[in-house]
């Protein structure tokens, strides 16, 4: 027997409409490269999003065609994500940061339409144009080209915008077709293009609305830091309108002076970003002394949340910290480490570790772990395998190779992981990233992690190098604290308080940074190009592992 309820599709721009027409005193504070700061109501933001539909239309933008973006987080953007999605194409966001051969191949891979690109990205777009790319229309997101001089041949947004301003109706169609499409960073391999549906990114933002989850309310002002160029900015740009809360965009300012300065001017209460973004806040508040005032939340994903991190700006800002955990493929968001009552009822170090977690899934997800050998291993915090997920926002194929994603119907993620008895997951390792020594597994993570506790260390990575005795040994390179020069002594006097003497690291490096990836993570492949032939030169040197 069916129910009898209204069979009302899920669509992106009902999201929009909504926030128009309820909390249209609401609405996008935004910075775009080179303008001042404007500030658009929710309903007037629909209003542009329309005339954008009636002119993508005119372009002879269709049903399922792709418009791609090469741009920041701003009010623009933001109109993009509604208009080409609201008409029925596909919004395509492009990493900037990927280099310019894995984004002419994105471009081809996806058959873009129309590319829409910020006057900060002018040199790319002529690098990408030069190659030739099969791409119709580039429009520049901008009131008027001047200032720009070395770009001709396209068009300007809010030309458009002027010229096809006029009534339209959002369609409805199938909540299962494809809304937005990003590629996976590439790390290894090409980057393969993940499709979200209307369906997929509905479900997803109203999970991360909970009060469990991101817990945004109609009072928030929500500065999303994580671009919206990567993984719809973990679903912000749907969670704020649908709760009626303000949305703060940064545009390209992200070091840390500009985040906390906007931060105080607009009042936000909420943010969200990578680990980088927050170690360039806490560097700017405790060289200024400035205050965070009016900050209640930070969620942190796409790398560890480290623990020094945690009680940083919760100690000294009061801010609650808050770890998610996901990936391209998964929407993203799937666990979050949110305080629950479990977590605030325990002491202050437990309720740290706890927080350090990557945490439990959200509502819709489901995981398990899986060994080598394929069987299910149980959740007790020590027996560790690849975590599998599987939901109605995790993808089961890639562009061009659906249905091929799965094992068993579950999506294997490639990190290796523990969970706990209460259900909260810790990632111990990617798959890559683990070391093998003499036949047993050194995690990374732990000694990355153990590192980071030492108060003179800001930013610490582990790769294994390979050894011509043991297979592979661990390599700890570290970013000192400002004024700060551990000794090595020092170093692994602290670690091994921490870790078995085996797992040592067998040499420290020190760096002045880590060098990041296109979203921000490190990017290990290019400190196993700089540090990976060690101990063939050093053979033998510092052999802790064979002490
Ligand atoms: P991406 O698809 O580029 O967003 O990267 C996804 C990967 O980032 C995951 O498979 C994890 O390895 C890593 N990641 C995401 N969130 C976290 C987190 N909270 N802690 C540690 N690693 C994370």
């Amino acid at each position: 027997m069916q129910g009898s309820m209204m069979d009302r599709p899920l669509l992106i721009s009902s999201i929009l409409q909504h926030a128009a027409t309820y909390h249209s005193e609401k609405g996008i504070i935004s910075i775009a490269p080179n303008e001042s700061e404007c500030t658009l109501g929710y309903r007037e933001v629909e209003r542009r999003s329309k005339a954008l539909v009636r002119w993508l239309q005119d372009l002879g933008v269709g049903d399922g065609d792709r418009v791609a973006t090469l741009a920041w987080n701003t009010h623009r953007h933001f109109e993009l994500y509604y208009a080409v999605s609201g008409m029925g194409a596909v919004c395509h966001t492009i990493n900037p940061r990927l280099s310019v051969e894995d984004i002419a191949f994105i471009l081809e891979d996806a058959h873009d339409k129309v590319v829409f690109f910020d006057s900060t990205f002018v040199p790319l777009v002529n690098a990408l144009r030069a190659k030739g790319t099969g791409v119709g229309d580039w429009v520049l997101l901008a009131s008027d080209p001047s200032g720009i001089d070395d770009i001709g041949g396209v068009l300007i947004y809010e030309d458009g915008i002027r010229r096809f301003e006029g009534e339209y109706t959002w369609p409805l169609f199938d909540e299962n077709r494809a809304a937005g499409l990003c590629y996976t960073s590439g790390t290894t391999g090409r980057p393969k293009g993940v499709l979200y549906s209307h369906r997929s990114t509905v479900l997803h933002a109203l999970a991360c609305g909970q009060p469990g989850v991101f817990g945004i309310r109609e009072s928030d002002v929500v500065l999303p830091v994580v671009p919206m160029f990567h993984v719809n900015a973990w679903g912000l740009p749907h969670v704020a309108p649908m709760a009626g809360a303000d949305l703060v965009m940064p545009g390209q300012g992200l070091d840390g002076a500009s985040l906390c300065r906007l931060m105080n001017r607009q009042g936000v209460t909420f943010s969200a970003g990578v680990p980088s973004i927050w170690h360039g806040i806490w560097s700017h508040l405790e060289s200024s002394g400035e205050q965070l005032e009016r900050v209640e939340r930070f969620v942190v994903g796409g790398s560890a949340l480290p623990e020094s991190m945690i009680r940083y700006f919760e100690d000294e800002h009061r801010i609650t910290m808050v770890q998610g955990w996901g990936m391209t493929e998964t929407s993203p968001v799937c666990t979050i480490s949110a305080p629950t009552e479990a977590i605030s009822s325990r002491g202050r170090d437990e309720q740290v570790r706890l927080k350090a977690r990557q945490g439990r899934a959200l509502f819709g997800v489901e995981m398990k772990v899986l060994s080598e050998d394929g069987s299910e291993m149980p959740w007790d915090d020590r027996s560790s395998g690849e975590l599998m997920v599987r939901g109605p926002w995790v993808c089961s194929g890639y562009l061009g190779q659906e249905g091929e994603a799965l094992v068993d119907g579950w999506f294997p993620t490639g990190d290796v992981v523990v969970i706990d008895q209460e259900g909260s997951m810790k990632i111990t390792d990617r798959k890559k990233d683990l070391i093998k020594s003499g036949g047993e597994w050194i995690s990374s993570v732990a000694l990355e992690d153990a590192a980071m506790l030492h108060p003179d260390v800001a930013q610490a990575a582990v790769i294994g190098v390979p050894h011509p005795h043991w297979g592979e040994r661990p390599l700890l390179i570290v970013v000192p604290r400002e004024g700060c020069e551990p000794s090595d002594g020092a170093l692994l006097g602290h670690l091994a308080q921490r870790v078995e003497r085996w797992q040592l690291p067998d040499r420290i490096e020190r760096a002045e940074s880590l060098p990041l990836g296109a979203t921000g993570k490190v990017v290990k492949r290019k400190l196993r190009e700089l540090y990976g032939d060690v101990f063939s030169v050093k053979e033998g040197s510092a052999d802790r592992s064979a002490q």
